[in-house]
């Protein structure tokens, strides 16, 4: 069976109590027909509630932006996977390139809030991604192996083959800058071959590769036709229900 195209958004700091909800709603109408594809949205910790309450029985995953590696305890401000979970949440993302360059996740971080989410119930998305800087200086392969290494370090193969692995150009986020489809799938090929050399033949097979950095209504359709492009995680787009629309007629 192939893989089933997965489009998520990202809400990021964005969609206050009322209004998250309001978006849901519209969501909730926007996508009724839509049934080629899985969908999810990851609001702020303060709306998961309102969202996933709005959000029941239609098929849309809610989930965290980011968790922290403990389940509970002395970690003002944080909240954990299991929180998560008990809010509404199916999935968490770990790694976001703002979590790892605002609020200095490391990978050895990252790979602990996957373990983290699993302990907890929680599909992990593991974000990863190269900076332009990387990316011009001719490192793209080299970050990726280490972020998918130390990643997905320790886990079990059935977990691997169960998460979800977001490929997000650090310079194409939120920037207006996409990779072209090619640059993308070129990326995403790497990713499923280092997956081929490292763990049993399913989990390249199985696993959904997402790419992520502004994807719109408009460049949707190509990046989605590449053979190793699973689907897309979606910030600034994910924001209005008609653009989220928009790409998810693009599947
Ligand atoms: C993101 O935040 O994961 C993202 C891809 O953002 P944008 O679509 O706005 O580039």
């Amino acid at each position: 069976m192939g893989r089933r195209t997965l489009i998520a958004g990202n809400w990021k700091m964005n969609k206050a109590t009322g209004e998250a909800d309001a978006l849901a709603r519209e969501l909730k109408a926007a996508l009724a027909d839509c049934n080629q594809a899985d969908f999810a949205v990851a609001p702020t910790f303060l709306t998961i509630s309102e969202v996933s309450a709005r959000l029941k029985h239609t098929g849309i995953q809610v989930g965290g932006q980011d968790l922290h590696t403990h389940s509970s305890g002395a970690f003002t401000g944080a909240v954990s996977g299991e929180m998560l979970r008990a809010a509404g949440c199916s999935f968490v993302l770990c790694g976001h390139s703002e979590r790892r360059s605002v609020f200095g996740d490391t990978d050895e971080t990252v790979n602990a809030k996957v373990h983290a989410a699993f302990r907890s119930g929680l599909q992990p998305y593991l974000c990863i991604g190269e900076t332009l800087e990387q990316r011009e200086s001719g490192q793209v392969q080299s970050v990726i192996e280490r972020q998918l290494t130390i990643g997905l370090a320790g886990l079990a193969t059935d977990q691997v083959a169960s998460l979800v692995i977001a490929y997000e150009p650090v310079w194409a986020i939120g920037t207006g800058r996409t990779a072209t489809p090619e640059t993308a799938q070129e990326v995403h090929a790497f990713i499923r071959g280092w997956l081929q050399d490292n763990f049993p033949g399913f989990v390249a097979t199985q696993i959904r590769i997402l790419y992520g950095g502004s994807v719109k209504p408009g460049n949707a359709k190509e990046l989605l036709a590449q053979p190793d492009i699973d689907g897309a995680l979606v910030g600034g787009a994910s924001l209005k229900a008609e653009s989220f629309k928009g790409i998810a007629q693009a599947v």
